[in-house]
C-alpha cells in the first residue's frame, strides 16, 4: 500500500472531496454483474438520472473517465464532420480526439478566457459542413461557463447536426434541463459535481443520436451506443460496470435528491458568488471574461502575483488543496473549486486560510 499521507481536503476541480459516507457504500459488498441484484441497481439509478439531468432519453453508464465518452460521442455521430467549439484544454481535446479517430473536423476557436457565442456558431453551421457540434459547457482550464441556453437556441434550427455537450464539471452542480435544451448527447465523469471517486461516466442519449449511430460505420467497441442502449434496456451494461462506484452513485443521487435539486443549484450558486466576491475584494481580477464565470470553480487571475507553490505548500499544512491555473495559465491564475458536497462553511474556511498566508 502506498504511505498514507496525512488528508488534504480537495477544492481542486476534479478529483472532488468525497464525504466519507459516500467512500463507504463503495464497500458494499460485490454482486455479479449478471445477477438479478445488479439489474435492480441500474433499475433504481435509471429514474434518479433522468431526474437530475431532467430528462426522458437513456442515460448510459460507463466504467471510463468522461474522456472515454467524449470519444465514443464523435465516433458514433459523426459521418460527415465535426464542429468543435474551443476555448480552453478540455474543448481542444475534444477537437484532438475527433482528429485522432479519423473524423473530418474543424476547430470555433474563441480565445481562452473567452466563451463561445452563438452567433460564432450559427455562422458555421449555415456553412451546411456539419453533422455533429461539441460543446464545453464549463471549460475546467479557464472557468469559462458557455451560454449553452443561447447555443441550444441556435442548435434548433439544425436538426441534422448533434448537439452534443460536456458538462463534466457542470453536471450535478448547474441545473441542465437535457431535453428542454433539445442535447443529444450529455456527458460527465462523477469525479467533479457528483463528488464520487473517478472511474464511473454517465451520459444521456437521445433518440435521434441512436437513429444517427445506426447508420454510422466503425462506431468502436467499447463506446457502441448501439451495444450500450441494448443492455441499457435491459438494466445491464456491454461489458463489467463499475458495480462499487454504482453503489456510491445510488447512495448520492439519494442524497441530491433529499438535498432537493433547486436548493443544491442555489447553494453552488451561493458559493460562486461568495468566491467571486472574495477574490475581488483582495485586489484579484478573474480570468473569465465578465458574465460568463464558472458556478462550480473560480478561475482568480492572479494580479497580486502570488508565489503559487509557497500558497500550495501553505495550504498543505493547513490540510488544505486548490489548484494552480491549467496548463499555460499556470502561475498566471489559480482555481478554487467549490462543487459537490462543498458547504458554504467548507469554502469559507479556504478562503480565509488563503486569507492568513497571504497577509
Ligand atoms: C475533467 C474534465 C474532462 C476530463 O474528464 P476525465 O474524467 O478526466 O476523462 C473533460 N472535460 C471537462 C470539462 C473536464 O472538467
Amino acid at each position: 500500500m502506498a504511505a498514507a499521507q496525512p488528508h488534504r481536503r480537495l477544492f481542486i476541480p476534479g478529483p472532488v472531496e468525497v464525504l466519507p459516507e459516500v467512500l463507504a457504500a463503495m464497500a458494499t459488498p460485490m454482486i455479479g454483474h449478471r445477477s438479478a441484484e445488479y439489474a435492480a441497481l441500474q433499475g433504481a439509478v435509471r429514474p434518479k438520472l433522468g431526474t437530475l439531468l431532467y430528462t426522458q432519453n437513456r442515460v448510459f453508464l460507463s466504467a471510463s473517465s468522461a474522456t472515454g465518452l467524449m470519444e465514443g460521442a464523435v465516433r458514433n455521430l459523426c459521418a460527415r464532420r465535426v464542429l468543435s467549439c474551443t476555448n480552453g484544454a478540455f474543448s481542444e481535446r475534444w477537437h484532438e480526439i475527433a482528429l485522432a479517430n479519423g473524423k473530418e473536423a474543424d476547430a470555433l476557436a474563441a480565445e481562452w478566457g473567452k466563451a463561445v457565442r452563438p452567433e460564432q456558431i450559427e455562422e458555421k453551421l449555415k456553412t451546411g459542413r456539419y453533422d455533429v457540434l461539441t460543446l464545453v459547457h464549463n471549460e475546467t482550464s479557464t472557468g469559462v461557463m458557455n451560454p449553452l441556453a443561447g447555443i441550444a437556441e441556435v442548435m434548433r434550427r439544425f436538426p441534422e447536426v448533434m448537439f452534443v455537450v460536456d458538462t463534466v464539471s457542470s453536471l450535478a452542480g448547474v441545473k441542465i434541463e437535457v431535453d428542454k435544451l433539445g442535447i443529444d448527447v450529455c456527458l460527465a465523469g462523477v469525479q467533479k459535481a457528483f463528488a464520487l471517486p473517478p472511474g464511473l461516466a454517465v451520459c444521456s442519449v437521445s433518440a435521434r443520436a441512436l437513429e444517427r449511430a445506426a447508420t454510422v460505420k466503425h462506431r468502436g467497441y467499447y463506446f457502441d451506443f448501439i451495444e450500450m442502449k441494448d443492455y441499457h434496456d435491459k438494466d445491464q451494461t456491454p461489458a463489467t460496470p463499475a458495480i462499487s462506484q454504482i453503489f456510491a452513485l445510488d447512495f448520492q443521487l439519494d442524497r441530491m435528491l433529499k438535498e432537493g435539486l433547486e436548493a443544491r443549484w442555489e447553494r453552488h450558486l451561493g458559493m460562486a458568488r461568495r468566491c467571486r466576491s472574495w477574490a475581488a475584494e483582495r485586489g484579484f481580477g478573474l480570468f473569465p471574461e465578465a458574465g460568463y464565470e464558472s458556478v462550480t470553480l473560480t478561475t482568480v487571475a492572479n494580479t497580486r502575483n502570488v508565489d503559487m507553490k509557497k500558497l500550495e505548500a501553505e495550504l498543505a499544512k493547513r490540510g488544505k488543496e486548490i489548484s494552480n491555473g491549467y496548463g499555460k495559465l499556470k502561475g498566471k491564475t489559480f482555481r478554487i473549486a467549490h462543487m459537490g458536497d462543498c458547504t458554504p462553511a467548507d469554502l469559507d474556511g479556504v478562503l480565509s486560510d488563503i486569507d492568513q498566508i497571504l497577509g
